[in-house]
């Protein structure tokens, strides 16, 4: 006889996201996993004499949600900065007004943060620049980031500190814009956060574990149990914060921890010592991209690379979120396929954002799996639609005709690029509504329950870990989120309204409404 259960969710219509038993009514928890799921008189019939009891009222219960795509610290640091996005700013004055308000409260030499601002949405349509900072807090240095994570702006005083001027020579892959006649940078840079980040003080621990216990609240508020770190340059000194973030209690939400491909000589050394169910090492990312028109990195060493992480074992990865570099990706996981064949290498292109038709047949012959994002049509739909060209806006974040071309795809945020509600997400794949109300691709749009999975199970197969969550089993571990209504059920426009009333991780209540 197994020991009783000590925690038991009745009275619920349970989607198990399980195709052995879709539905159920209740189930027990014991300690950190659970123990059966069933109806209310089976699972009574298992209470333990102190079993907490938690009556669902009908209320909807799903498995944890979990955000295969998201980079927690940038969020911190995002959720600490000053708040330039489209919901907080509409015009550059507003945008100097709020780096003003905060320069006001911070000493002299310290860095002013503001973060999220697009040009698309500001009155002026354009970017800022060093002056229009310069008159915000001509005394502090003030880094100002593009919500795309790909660009920022910086003042004059940041510029000097930095020592960024008219002699220095943007990195390769970089751009900086500069006055015709004096080459005088204006301040905004593309692609050059590598250069930039390297030469700002980085965020005191202190300061990270302010920020990380707002995404802690945020996340489990929003019913996420798990996340997949997938910064690019992760290495072991950010393993090692995210460890003592862990041990301290800061950060609840199990995490997976992509590393880029100059750590790969390292990785062996990061886990010891931590357990595999809190935080975890996952595959190895590589950032294409085709800036200038060049593959960066060009094809011959991608393959190299490809060919070298493949052959260890280890899971790939890939940024590519247009075409061209679709392809790369592709012609080099062919060869390395067809090199070293592996059926389960769940190597993954995350973004994916333009799939045609001739690229999604490659792809699904490779066995790759896509991880998307599908806020992205919610917040940037409007954007897409004004500004992609008709040959890509066809194949945008087809997710419909990934899913019927029989290719797995995961779902995400990427935050802080934008929000990360789950249920936002789920709503956006479903209706493929932007948040002024257009439509974008709707013959792309998924099934409310399609959406799920892609939020837990295939989230949880992007990790490798299916085996032990995204689904509500005997034997997984017990991360459950209680809603307030079934996302399968309302009308699809009302999905993104649905709250999060309780969420469970490791088979403890970690955050109620
Ligand atoms: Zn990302």
């Amino acid at each position: 006889m197994n020991p009783p259960a000590n925690l038991i969710l009745h009275n619920a219509n349970i989607i198990t996201l399980d195709e052995s038993r879709p539905r159920a009514t209740a189930t027990a928890i014991r300690g950190n996993r659970i123990a059966a799921v069933g109806t209310d008189a089976d699972i009574f019939s298992q209470k333990g004499p102190k079993a907490e009891v938690i009556d669902c009222q009908g209320k909807t219960v799903v498995p944890g949600f979990n955000d295969a795509h998201c980079h927690p610290i940038a969020l911190a640091a995002s959720l600490l900065a000053v708040d330039c996005g489209p919901a907080a700013v509409r015009s550059i004055a507003d945008i100097q007004e709020a780096i003003h308000r905060r320069a006001g409260q911070t000493p002299k030499d310290c860095w002013v943060r503001a973060t999220g601002y697009n040009e698309f949405y500001l009155a002026e349509k354009r970017h800022p620049n060093r002056r229009d900072l310069d008159t915000a807090a001509p005394e502090h240095p003030v880094k100002l980031s593009h919500r795309s994570g790909h660009a920022c702006v910086l003042n004059s005083k940041a510029l000097e500190l930095l020592e960024i001027s008219a002699e220095t020579e943007e990195p390769p892959g970089g751009m900086m814009e500069r006055d015709l006649d004096t080459g005088e940078p204006n301040g905004l840079l593309f692609e050059m956060n590598t250069l930039v980040d390297g030469r700002i003080p980085p965020l005191t621990e202190g300061e990270l574990e302010t920020g990380i216990k707002l995404v802690n609240e945020a996340f489990l508020a929003n019913g996420i149990t798990s996340l997949q770190d997938a910064t690019w340059n992760n290495s072991a000194g950010r393993w090692q914060s995210l460890r003592r973030l862990k041990e301290r209690g800061a950060l609840l939400p199990r995490v997976s921890m992509m590393t880029g491909a100059d750590a790969l000589e390292e990785r062996p050394s990061f886990s010891q010592g931590s357990s595999a169910d809190d935080l975890r090492l996952g595959p190895v990312k590589i950032i294409i991209q085709a800036v200038t028109g060049s593959l960066n990195p060009p094809q011959a060493e991608l393959i190299q690379l490809v060919l070298r992480v493949h052959g260890m074992g280890l899971q790939l990865a890939f940024h590519v979120d247009e075409a061209g570099t679709l392809e790369a990706a592709l012609t080099a996981l062919e060869l390395a396929l067809r090199k070293a064949p592996q059926p389960n290498h769940r190597h993954r292109l995350e973004h994916c954002s333009v799939c045609p038709p001739h690229l999604m047949k490659r792809l699904k012959e490779t066995n790759a799996m896509v991880v998307t994002q599908p806020p992205f049509i919610y917040y940037s739909g409007e954007r897409y639609l004004a500004t992609v060209p008709p040959g890509d806006l066809d194949w945008l974040y087809a997710i419909g005709s990934l899913r019927a071309g029989g290719i797995r795809v995961a779902a995400s945020s990427d935050a802080p690029v934008v929000p990360f509600n789950p249920l936002v997400g789920i709503c956006a794949a479903v209706t493929r509504t932007t948040a002024s109300g257009q439509t974008l691709l709707l013959h792309e749009s998924i099934s409310a329950m399609e959406a799920l999975q892609a939020y837990t199970i295939d989230a949880a197969y992007a990790g490798f870990e299916d085996n032990s969550k995204g689904s509500i089993t005997p034997g997984k571990l017990a991360d459950l989120v209680v809603l307030s209504s079934d996302p399968t059920t309302v009308p699809p426009d009302q999905i993104r309204e649905i709250q999060v009333l309780t969420t469970i991780l490791d088979g403890k209540v970690v955050w109620q409404k």
